[in-house]
């Protein structure tokens, strides 16, 4: 049973529906294989020629928008031809083959490895690692082993009697929901407050009791592309323990500002340099710049992974430590990820970044001379802004403004700020390699050209359409 039903009484059934044919898709003799149109939503009976079935599939998503374009998603829409050569050459690989592809296995051990010096581990060969499919899953393990070392000092009570909880901003991203849903921890959310759009540290901490797993820290928000002040969060957990003895660890969810901070804001604090950060996420389909689905676990050193969660699979003739949720899964991020690593180091890293902020500053700036608009952000943190339409604009909203963008191309989403400020809607920006400053202009000029037509408006068309709210990327 699909989870979305569209179809009405006057179209043929789900059954009947079928792909129409083109008698050029036939290979050599154009009407070849035509006899028969494959149907929609049943395995059909016999096969197609590849090319006609190419065809098909290609036609047909034709309609998906151009990614490039996609200024509401994080995730990589870019790579170089050599990258997608690698990825292409290593499709065939399974990641949990350790013992069969060993070469691709070290490449995965190189990549946590740069990643714990980069992060800054106390002592990097030490710190301990895993990809995953993406910050998602990161974010299911770091929390998993919050949970366990938690219940470890409380075997007293859990779970006889006490209930685990998971301190953390309302603006997390939806995953973290997740986490808590499955793995039944009680989520603790500090709420949003007139212009802070993230975590305050002092109402973190006064949310923590003995039952408290750990605290996140987002580097940076989904909402609005800022960084959680994780210095000042630790710092407030650290007067915490001083108070009451109570020992909370945080977690860093850096599935955008952990590719984006250590090369552009390295006198930031934010990461293994504190000694509270127990472990680190990042998305390497994000800023890492590798296309979907590859992300990072990293613990600051064996102490923080409780050992019965880590299994062990055949490797070599030894064994070689696994913590993932599924068991299948493709090499070819890894492989690119480190491709990635070793093409751009350091400096590149940073130019290919710094080009990303400064398109976003400088976006930003030219939206805001509009008149039109108020900056939340600027996009000076991640490469993002979140704007909303200024007090006095009352025959238009950010939403209409979405879709007006939508006509010319441009995704822009538009939505509705959670709990304490459901009464705030914005546009959100976000600026990624590929997304050059020219790109920008074309963005900018078709803003200002729809402006009159916005203006001229007797009031917000989504009074009429209603209005889209819930957005969790
Ligand atoms: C994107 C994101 C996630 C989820 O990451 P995926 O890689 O898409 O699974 C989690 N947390 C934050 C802060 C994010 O930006």
């Amino acid at each position: 049973m699909p989870l979305h039903k569209g179809s009405s009484r006057s179209e043929p059934s789900a059954k009947q529906r079928r792909l129409a044919l083109n008698p050029f898709f036939g290979e050599a003799d154009p009407t070849a294989g035509m006899e028969s149109a494959p149907p929609r939503h049943q395995l059909p009976d016999r096969a197609l020629p590849p090319a006609t079935a190419y065809r098909l599939v290609h036609d047909e998503l034709m309609l998906d928008g151009n990614s490039r374009l996609n200024l509401a998603t994080f995730v990589t829409t870019w790579m170089e031809p050599q990258a997608g050569v690698l990825m292409a050459e290593c499709a065939d690989k399974n990641m949990i083959d350790k013992d069969e592809y060993p070469r691709t296995a070290e490449l995965e051990r190189r990549c946590v490895a740069m990643l714990a010096d980069l992060w800054n581990a106390p002592d990097p060969s030490k710190a301990v690692g895993c990809s995953t499919t993406g910050s998602s899953e990161a974010c299911m393990l770091a929390g998993l082993a919050l949970k366990r070392r938690w219940a470890g000092r409380n075997a007293d009570r859990y779970p006889a009697t006490a209930r685990p909880n998971l301190v953390m901003g309302v603006n997390v991203q939806v995953c973290w929901d997740k986490f808590c849903n499955f793995w039944e921890v009680e989520p603790r959310l500090v709420p949003m407050e007139g212009d802070r759009f993230h975590i305050d540290p002092q109402a973190a901490a006064d949310l923590c009791d003995e039952n408290t797993i750990g605290v996140i820290g987002i580097l940076g928000s989904t909402f609005d592309g800022s960084y959680e002040p994780i210095a000042d969060l630790c710092a407030a957990l650290d007067a915490l323990q001083e108070r009451t003895g109570l020992d909370v660890p945080v977690h860093v969810d850096g599935a955008s500002g952990a590719m984006v901070a250590p090369f552009l804001d390295e006198d930031l604090v934010w990461d293994f340099r504190l000694p509270r950060v127990a472990s680190i996420n990042t998305s390497g389909h994000k800023y890492g710049l590798v296309y979907p689905g590859v992300g990072w676990a990293l613990w600051r050193s064996p102490a923080e992974l409780p050992e019965e969660l880590v299994f062990r699979v055949n490797y070599l003739g030894g064994d070689m430590p696994t913590f993932a949720l599924n068991f299948s899964r493709p090499g070819a991020q890894v492989v690119a990820q480190y491709y990635t690593f070793l093409r751009l180091g350091r400096e590149g890293y940073r130019a290919v970044q710094q080009a990303s902020r400064d398109v976003a500053g400088g976006l930003a700036e030219q939206i805001e001379d509009l008149g039109d608009f108020r900056l939340l952000t600027r996009g000076n943190q991640l490469p993002v802004f979140a704007l909303t339409t200024a007090p006095e604009v009352t025959a238009y909203d950010v939403f209409d403004v979405s879709r007006r963008l939508r006509e010319r191309g441009w995704l822009v989403p538009a939505y509705t700020f959670p709990a304490n400020r459901q009464d705030l809607s914005v546009l959100r920006v976000v600026c990624r390699n590929g997304f050059s400053s020219d790109l920008a202009e074309l963005l900018l000029e078709d803003l200002r050209l729809m402006l009159p037509e916005l203006r001229a408006q007797e009031h917000p068309s989504s009074r009429d359409h209603g209005a889209a709210t819930a957005f969790h990327h």
